[in-house]
């Protein structure tokens, strides 16, 4: 017999996977290229041949029983000390390897972080439009999310809303920037902003409230628009960090939990994830992967790729009619839908072969994400059928 938490989780199929099924059976009939599939957020661009070499170079030269084994819980010290030195060269921070814990995966990373601070019945505050497995991880433990409603207009947080919902039983709050459905950046003001208020709100609880900073995304930014590093504003911040976009690994499975020295008790916390590591069963971060890792911290994101994508669609949706800010960093497009329903659009575009995720999956209802994160030729391609849609609406074209 399921439990009563999967059988919920069998009620509630991922949107985002059913839409990239449908286009899957769709493709079977009417040939994949002609299926738009605007929907899983998987690197079109290859890991770079750094990485590639760099496997080549420790599967040929480095003691295997060292490569392939166990490592510590929280990784191999030189692969944490390194990625402290890196973040203390790129955001100004004072991180050793003590600040650093490998984890598989942003996921991985904020089920690790959520196993050790959470209780049962503490809340977490997530931001809307949000990521939705966030509702996931912070059901495995129990506890409850609360939801800052969306700003609209801007997609920024709204911070009076913020400060209305922390309560006593509030023990973290989750930011993602660049975000993912929406593409937005938080300014270094909004981020002191919810640092102050966070600060405020943690004397008159007289307790810590914890701030994760969830951040696949720190890399793709666009039009000068910059990431702030937020250990540098809030002591008891958890930056989850990624390779899954910025070297194109989602598969291999390769992050880390980042946190400053100052964070209240430092040193237990250290041990604590390390200890949430193993207890839930992720043992340690691949142990290749992560030397793989430590060899490409230079690479770079191929921003320009991704760039030009947002150009076209942006432009393309524009012109065929439809509303959207344009998005600052990550490789998404949040869309307003032309009908209050979003659920009803995202099914009126599967008829243009448009595969798009509606966003009553992101608690933002109204709107429909595209990520950007697929072939060129087939953004170009999908403009036509983008135009067919909105005429479909009534709306009237730009151009
Ligand atoms: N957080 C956000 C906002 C994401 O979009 C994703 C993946 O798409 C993740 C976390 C999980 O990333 P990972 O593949 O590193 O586990």
């Amino acid at each position: 017999m399921l439990s009563k938490q999967m059988e919920k989780n069998l009620q509630n199929r991922s949107a985002i996977r059913e839409v990239f099924e449908y286009g899957i059976e769709l493709g079977k009939k009417i040939g994949p290229e002609n299926v738009f599939d605007f929907s899983l957020g998987n690197p079109a661009t290859p890991a770079p041949e750094k990485f590639k070499e760099a496997v080549v170079d420790l599967v040929q030269n480095e003691d295997s029983m060292l490569l392939n084994g166990y490592t510590d819980n929280s990784g191999y010290q030189d692969v944490r000390q390194a990625i402290a030195e890196d973040l203390n060269k790129r955001y100004g921070t004072d991180m050793d390897f003590h600040n650093i814990v490998m984890s598989v995966g942003a996921a991985g990373a904020l089920n690790t972080v959520f196993k050790a601070i959470l209780d049962i019945d503490d809340e977490v505050i997530f931001f809307a439009p949000y990521f939705s497995e966030y509702v996931n991880y912070v059901s495995n433990f129990y506890a409850k999310h609360v939801v800052v409603r969306p700003n609209t207009e801007t997609f920024q947080p709204d911070l009076a809303d913020f400060e209305a919902k922390i309560s006593e039983k509030t023990k973290a709050v989750i930011i993602n920037s660049p975000n993912n459905p929406s593409g937005t950046v938080y300014s270094e003001e909004t981020i002191q902003a919810i640092a102050e208020i966070l600060n405020r709100k943690q004397k008159e609880y007289n307790k810590e409230i914890y701030l994760i900073s969830d951040e696949p995304y720190r890399e793709l930014l666009y039009d000068g628009a910059k990431h702030t590093f937020v250990t540098n504003y809030y002591d008891n911040t958890f930056v989850c960090y990624s390779y899954s976009k910025s070297l194109s690994l989602p598969g291999e499975r390769i992050g880390y939990v980042a946190f400053s020295k100052k964070m209240a008790e430092a040193g237990r916390m250290e041990v604590a994830l390390k200890i949430a590591t193993r207890v839930l069963g992720f043992v340690n971060a691949p142990s290749l992967i992560q030397k793989a890792v430590k060899a490409c911290l230079e690479e770079s994101t191929p921003l320009d790729y991704y760039a030009a994508n947002r150009e076209i669609l942006y432009n393309g949706l524009l012109n065929a009619g439809f509303e959207c800010v344009k998005p600052q960093g990550a490789f998404y497009i949040f869309l307003k839908s032309p009908i209050a329903d979003d659920i009803a659009f995202c099914e009126k575009a599967k008829e243009f072969n448009l595969m798009l995720v509606h966003g009553t999956s992101f608690e933002c209802p109204g709107f429909c994400r595209l990520t950007y994160c697929i072939s060129k030729e087939k953004i170009e391609r999908s403009i036509p059928q983008f135009e067919k849609l909105a005429q479909a609406f009534g709306l009237t074209p730009k151009k």
